[in-house]
């Protein structure tokens, strides 16, 4: 990543100060899950401090105005919407009073470009039976047993994104007692929900659908949230899980899978949780990037800006790409060979390209005629008619070409958020896929311009006065999202949700307990247990490590230093 020296900007809660070097918690990132850190560190008591490099905090949630010409069009320039983050972070920060707030999203739609469309609802069987018999009357039987099965891996599913996840293998007392309580909380599992949960880690979301569903527009519709984010088609084992990693959220409304927007954007997700940081006492520096973290005796001691200054404490979190946190930041030399060898085969590609748009008007759909406000304009509106479709884009990508005809998660934040353009305005975000997974070395600025043609193309044979509708394009690709954001590899989460990244094995077996090689060094990111999307759990879990190491250490001062984590594989 470019390394810039720039003046550190600072807004500084209770306990900080712009001029001290010395603090108790250094988190080093920005992004909602370093935010998200830093407000459990400050509320502990801790003097902590946030070093973002950017000159915003938010990373990948971030509310921007792309358009130098029409500053008065903000978009949330990559992540879109919510869903994942818990209850227990809304209400430990008192998010909702410091600005979060959602409107939950209308149904999912997708119009067909042979005639017809389809709107699928979070929560609304009746309506959803009389929506599917349109294609298959099989299939609208067959959906209320879908949402039920669903309903019921969620059970098992959603609280184990709050586990930390024990160190499998290790026969250590400490471990295998962390081993057998998460055995014994599942106890209540029979043999048909594990195989259940089997069958959800192991298939592909297109054997999976095959299992329940005829019709290919019911199919294409369930299909997307198995592959958003994923370098792999939708006929590639492990993204029925994908699947449910998206399905098990609510927006704090109790109902499952429901997604939402935030009001002014995904920015605002991050400074609600900036705003708690701050009232709790943590101090927030931008424009502030770090180099290498600072050790001393094998442990952890603080950071080195890029201009030098150093900076000391006696826990440093980091919430970057595990690359750059480990391999960078803390050097292949300091870390335990099997450790650096399992970050350096870290799966971290996506082909996503994001493409935010500024509308005259909204979108037309021959299926359901008119631009003025209707409910098909309030949810997801996608571009992903069939599951061939979704898997030849992904194809193309594999073969080393950008999708021809790419598929596309399509949402209108400005349905309901009327602060993100002048009114009359909309604005449109697409997360498409795929481009093909180098596309983070180069920055491919006229193959993506092209790519972008062809994706309105794609909306305009839905909905003929959408192209004309636009005003501004913004096309963010993998280069960008790893130059100025720092998603390596251009992967939304910080590392590939497949099945051998997950759960004990994120980031590396031996360290999914949010602690680290090193002593005194956490890791939030968004590729620990949970990660990635914004839920904010990796930064609270990694927190919690951080205080509770640090009890115990008061508790009993000599165990501070013996506890060296080199051996945890054992
Ligand atoms: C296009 C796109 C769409 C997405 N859509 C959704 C969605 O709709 N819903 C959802 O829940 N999730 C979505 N995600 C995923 C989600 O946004 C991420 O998983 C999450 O925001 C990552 O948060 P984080 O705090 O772990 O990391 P980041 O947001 O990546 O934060 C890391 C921070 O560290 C900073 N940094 C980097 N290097 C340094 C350095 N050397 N020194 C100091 N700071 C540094 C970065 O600037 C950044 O601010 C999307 C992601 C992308 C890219």
């Amino acid at each position: 990543m470019a390394m810039k020296a720039t003046k550190a900007t600072s807004t500084t809660g209770a306990r900080g100060g712009a001029d001290t070097t010395d603090y108790d918690a250094i988190v080093v990132g920005g992004g909602h899950n370093g935010l998200v850190a830093a407000a459990y560190l400050a509320r502990s008591g801790a003097r902590t401090l946030v070093l973002e490099a950017r000159n915003k905090t938010g990373g990948a949630a971030t509310t921007e105005a792309p358009w130098p010409d029409a500053p008065e069009f903000r978009v949330t320039r990559l992540s879109y919407v919510m869903s994942l983050l818990p209850p227990t972070i809304i209400n430990d920060l008192q998010l909702a009073r410091h600005g979060y707030k959602i409107f939950p999203m209308g149904p999912y739609y997708q119009a067909f470009p042979e005639g017809g469309s389809i709107k699928l609802y979070a929560d609304d069987a009746k309506r959803n039976h009389i929506e599917i018999s349109k294609w298959s009357k099989k299939d609208a039987d067959a959906m209320p047993r879908w949402d039920a099965w669903l309903a019921g891996l969620a059970e098992v599913l959603g609280p184990l994104l709050l586990t930390v996840p024990p160190n499998l293998g290790s026969r250590k007392p400490r471990d295998l007692k962390e081993t057998l309580r998460l055995a014994w909380r599942n106890k209540n599992l029979n043999v048909r929900t594990i195989a259940d949960v089997t069958r959800l880690m192991t298939m592909s979301i297109a054997d999976l659908l095959d299992d329940w569903f005829e019709s290919p527009q019911v199919k294409g519709a369930l299909a997307v949230n198995g592959v958003i984010g994923t370098w792999a088609g939708p006929y590639e084992p492990g993204t029925a899980y994908v699947m449910a990693h998206h399905s098990i959220g609510d927006v704090g409304d109790g109902h499952l899978g429901n997604w939402g927007f935030q009001e002014g954007g995904m920015g605002g997700v991050a400074d609600a949780i900036a705003t708690a940081a701050r009232e709790n006492g943590a101090e927030i520096r931008t424009d502030a990037r770090v180099q290498q973290i600072l050790l001393k005796d094998g442990k952890a001691q603080g950071v080195i800006l890029d201009n030098g200054q150093q900076l000391t404490a006696k826990v440093v979190v980091t919430s970057l790409h595990p690359r750059t946190a480990f391999l960078d930041h803390v050097g292949r030399q300091n870390l335990p060979d099997d450790f650096v060898t399992d970050i350096e085969h870290w799966k971290t590609r996506s082909g996503v390209v994001k493409i935010n748009l500024a509308l005259a008007e909204l979108p037309d759909f021959t299926a359901d005629p008119g631009t003025s406000l209707a409910e098909h304009h309030t949810g997801s509106v996608e571009m992903a008619p069939t599951m061939p479709y979704i898997e030849r884009a992904f194809q193309e990508a594999r073969d080393g070409k950008a999708a021809t005809r790419p598929f596309s998660d399509g949402v209108i934040p400005t349905a309901f958020d009327k602060t993100l353009c002048p009114d009359g305005y909309h604005i449109m975000s697409l997360f498409t896929q795929w481009v093909p997974s180098d596309w983070n070395t180069e920055p491919h600025t006229e193959e993506l311009q092209a790519y972008a043609d062809r994706m309105i193309d794609c909306y305009n044979e839905v909905a003929p006065n959408f192209k004309s509708s636009i005003l501004h394009r913004d096309i963010v690709g993998p280069y960008q999202m790893e130059h100025d954001y720092g998603l390596i590899g251009g992967n939304i989460f910080h590392g590939e949700l497949s099945l051998e990244q997950l759960f004990h094995m994120r980031p590396a077996p031996g360290f999914a307990d949010y602690r680290t090689p090193v002593p005194g060094l956490y890791y939030a990111s968004s590729a620990t247990h949970a990660g990635g999307g914004v839920c904010g759990i990796p930064g609270m879990q990694a927190a919690r490590a951080a205080i509770a190491d640090r009890k115990t250490a008061r508790r009993s001062p000599t165990r501070i230093n013996t506890a060296v984590r080199r051996s945890r594989r054992s």
